[in-house]
């Protein structure tokens, strides 16, 4: 891969054009930093109110399988990533006829599929050192009978779809095989994968950048916590979790990027799980091609955003070592924040939060609030972990938020 310059101009008289697939707010914060380096950037995404689309030099207002508008994204850019984990394979594929794509249709394509996902854990378990929690899949009615009848052990468990799901969607918790077949049907009989239920002490991922000539650089675990199955709360800090298994996390998420032939930013999530061991248990949990709502606390506690990050990866520029100079803390802002207890719209209390010291607020530009969705989010930074946590709890006390009563 030659690399592609910022601010380089080409015969044609083009200056160098970064390009992404999706224009969600993933989208957005990386044409911040693509055009911060000096690239001009084109959002492929067929609504004309994306985030990113709204920010961007380009906005092909396409569906992403249209071959006028994949055509039309290869020939404004000189290298092309995606922000978007369900952007079709194949158009991936097209795309990389004509230019670099990192990451490449076939890793998109395995992370966007839990079964290949669990399979690609398990091929490299050796080296990762981790597994995933015990799975049966089922996509015959054969297999459903077959986990009832054999497979106890994954009871109480929960039901994923095999593709499509995000934020918990796509999923049900089902205590016995009655439920298991009653929450298969619900599903509509797609290819699922039935996981067991673990007993989960923490959550963390792993944000890992892999070039194209195979050199890694990666942050430090973060500590997650999700409410109703959506992150809520990112603590990313010294001692947010035990220095043992946040080297074991590390360590797994680059050997899984390596063992992909991964190219950009990816994101590996992990639980912590009691087994009676003094810090528990590691097991690997998925893969976002991309990076990730876990990272953004990177873009104000770092000096190097897994967004910059993943400009340098599919650029072909070196990948600078991040180096995280403030303890952070990092809370979701999802729609719920604008209505208050009866369901009444209001508008959040900036004023107050922006007062509070360290209070970062990254809105995504999203017109219209509805309860679970994804609005933006504040990255708390502070001199110490005491006093991120303070204002942490007073921002979520002051904006009704979630997930930080155990801290
Ligand atoms: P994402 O938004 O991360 O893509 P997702 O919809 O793909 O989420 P998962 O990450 O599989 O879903 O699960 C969402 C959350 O549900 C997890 O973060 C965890 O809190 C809980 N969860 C999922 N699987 C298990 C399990 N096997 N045991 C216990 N809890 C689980
Ligand atoms: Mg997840």
């Amino acid at each position: 891969m030659n690399p592609v310059f910022p601010g380089s101009v080409n015969a044609a008289g083009q200056m160098a054009t970064l390009g992404v697939m999706g224009g969600g707010q993933l989208g957005r914060m990386f044409v911040h930093a693509a055009q911060r380096l000096g690239y001009l950037t084109a959002v492929l995404d067929p609504d004309a109110q994306s985030p990113a689309g709204l920010v961007s030099h380009h906005h092909i207002q396409t569906d992403y399988n249209d071959p006028a508008g994949l055509s039309q994204l290869s020939d404004l850019c000189q290298a092309i990533t995606t922000e978007f984990e369900n952007v079709p394979a194949q158009a991936l594929q097209t795309l990389a006829q004509a230019r670099p794509v990192a990451p490449g249709a076939a890793v998109v394509g395995i992370a966007q599929n839990r079964i290949e996902e669990k399979a690609h854990f398990a091929a490299c378990a050796d080296v990762s050192g981790v597994t995933c929690a015990p799975y049966a899949v089922i996509e015959t009615q054969a297999q459903l009978q077959a986990v009832q009848d054999e497979r106890p052990d994954l009871l109480p468990g929960i039901l994923k779809t095999a593709r499509l799901g995000y934020d918990g969607k796509g999923q049900v918790r089902v205590k016995n095989a009655a439920e298991l077949a009653a929450a298969w049907a619900e599903l509509g009989g797609v290819a699922c994968v039935l996981e067991k239920m673990l007993p989960l002490t923490a959550e963390c991922s792993v944000l890992v950048a892999r070039g194209w000539d195979g050199q890694v650089v990666s942050f430090a675990p973060q500590r997650n916590v999700h409410v109703d199955g959506i992150l809520a709360v990112t603590h990313a800090y010294e001692g947010n979790m035990p220095t043992a298994l946040a080297t074991r996390a590390c360590d797994a998420a680059v050997a899984i990027a390596h063992h992909l032939g991964y190219v950009g930013m990816l994101c590996v999530e992990f639980f912590v799980v009691d087994d009676g061991s003094e810090h528990g248990g590691l097991v690997v949990n998925e893969m976002a091609p991309r990076p990730h709502n876990s990272g953004h606390y990177t873009l104000n506690a770092c000096d190097v955003s897994q967004f910059d990050l993943q400009v340098h990866a599919m650029a072909g520029l070196p990948l600078p070592q991040p180096r995280q100079h403030s303890p952070a803390i990092m809370l979701n802002l999802l729609g719920d924040v604008w209505f208050d207890a009866n369901g009444q719209p209001r508008e959040p209390d900036w004023q107050a939060v922006l007062r509070l010291p360290g209070t970062h607020l990254h809105l995504y530009g999203k017109v219209q609030a509805r309860t679970g969705r994804k609005m933006g989010h504040l990255t708390i930074t502070g001199p110490d972990v005491a006093s991120v946590k303070t204002v942490a709890r007073r921002t979520a006390d002051l904006l009704h938020l979630p997930g930080l009563e155990a801290i």
